[in-house]
């Protein structure tokens, strides 16, 4: 008899973005005559920097070419690629890491989500609340948790993100093995001091602990005291996986390439206690489950790091930043507390009541869409999570509404 893996009934259906849907259709129902403006989306909406698609599309030809035709590359990346990450996104901000210590996918959510494969079952994971869903369910997914009671899986020992504390969590009180931290954080858009962040290297350091870092929005930091990557951070290279992504950075959303920085520096215990490498893990893992990333693609995103490039990537992140200063400019005016939006695209909006509730109410009375903070965790309930992720003209527009409406 063929049976499923039953951690997999554990998992909450991801209510959140079908309940959007639906109470977004039972509103254009309603006003059929009425535009929705949408501020929910983890998406981005301009196109690819120029620099993007001329090295995509030269890249197209030569595969059309007998001569410079390729078939399968090296499942770690191209050479030129993860040179130029290393010495552009390290090396340049002096953080010790090899183009070899760089593995090339084709998404950050495939990467965290697979990394959990390398460690034991019963390690003790600790994530933040609220949180990007893929650390939590993979872990589910895995047999880490018991059952979902209350709001959360039993086994997680869950890191409060709350505006007492910053929305940067504070240590555990309980010992554990992963940390997964996000910075600048999806969903609240906050940010990491470099003392805040080395008070996490030193913990894992003492406690043979890992860190996956995920730093996703990193090209959203304008703060040039914030760390961009954990290995600014002395000590990380032991004990620090860290994630990032062309999606945000340089709008590869549907394009699909990223990476995931393994030094082989970085170390995990076996069942006596020996230590292992998790390069040599993660390697393993990647060439066996993974064939690479398209060429194209790739000479795509080794062109975010031309100098043109580099100021059309500046520019989108720069736009995206434009539209966050208003938001928080016009719900700061209405009453609203709100963080981020400096360093990220995403404002994280204290409602003053449940988070569904002002959902609605900006539905209803302003036809803008928004994310209800509680679909990211217990400690999400009454936030709102806005996105600066539109045209300029939408958000102004939207804002012109709720001030309206609110005002
Ligand atoms: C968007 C996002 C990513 C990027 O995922 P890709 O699969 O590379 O598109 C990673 N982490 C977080 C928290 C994100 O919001």
């Amino acid at each position: 008899m063929i049976r499923i893996n039953s951690h997999y009934t554990k998992l909450q259906a991801s209510y959140l973005f079908s309940d959007i849907a639906k109470r977004v259709a039972a509103f254009q129902n309603a006003h059929p005559d009425k535009e929705i403006i949408r501020l929910g989306i983890g998406d981005v909406t301009m196109p690819l920097p120029d620099a993007c698609i001329q090295a995509m599309h030269q890249a197209v030809d030569e595969m059309a070419d007998p001569e410079t035709f390729r078939g399968y590359g090296p499942e770690q990346g191209y050479d030129f690629l993860r040179e130029a990450i290393a010495r552009e996104d390290f090396q340049a901000r002096g953080a010790d890491i090899n183009a070899h210590e760089i593995f090339i996918s084709d998404g950050a959510k495939c990467d965290t989500g697979n990394i959990q494969e390398l460690f034991a079952r019963d390690i003790t994971v600790a994530i933040p609340d609220p949180v990007y869903p893929v650390y939590l369910d993979t872990n589910v997914m895995a047999g880490r948790t018991g059952a979902f009671k209350n709001g959360r899986y039993e086994g997680i020992v869950y890191l409060d993100c709350t505006a007492e504390n910053g929305f940067v969590p504070a240590l555990p009180e309980t010992p554990v093995d992963l940390i997964y931290l996000c910075f600048p954080n999806n969903p609240t858009g906050t940010t990491i001091t470099r003392n805040e962040l080395q008070v996490w290297v030193d913990y894992a350091r003492e406690n043979k602990a890992l860190i996956l870092y995920d730093a996703a929005y990193v090209a959203f930091i304008r703060d040039d005291s914030l760390p961009q990557s954990i290995y600014e951070i002395p000590g990380a290279r032991d004990v620090a996986i860290e994630f990032r992504s062309f999606s945000k950075t340089a709008g590869f959303t549907g394009t699909r390439c990223a990476y995931t920085v393994v030094p082989t520096t970085c170390r995990a215990f076996d069942d006596k206690g020996q230590e292992h490498d998790l390069h040599s893990l993660w390697n393993r893992r990647h060439c066996t489950k993974f064939n690479g990333v398209s060429y194209p693609i790739q000479r795509a995103a080794e062109a975010v790091y031309s100098e043109e490039g580099k100021k059309q990537c500046r520019a989108l992140s720069d736009y995206y930043l434009h539209n966050a200063a208003l938001v928080i400019e016009k719900m700061t005016a209405l009453g609203f507390a709100c963080v981020g939006g400096k360093n990220s695209p995403y404002i994280w909006v204290s409602g003053n009541r449940g988070s569904w509730e002002l959902f609605d109410l900006l539905l209803n009375e302003a036809g803008v869409v928004c994310t209800p903070g509680a679909g990211f965790g217990r400690c999400g309930e009454g936030y709102i999570r806005i996105s600066a992720f539109n045209s300029y003209e939408n958000v102004a527009k939207a804002m012109q509404r709720i001030e309206k409406a609110l005002g």
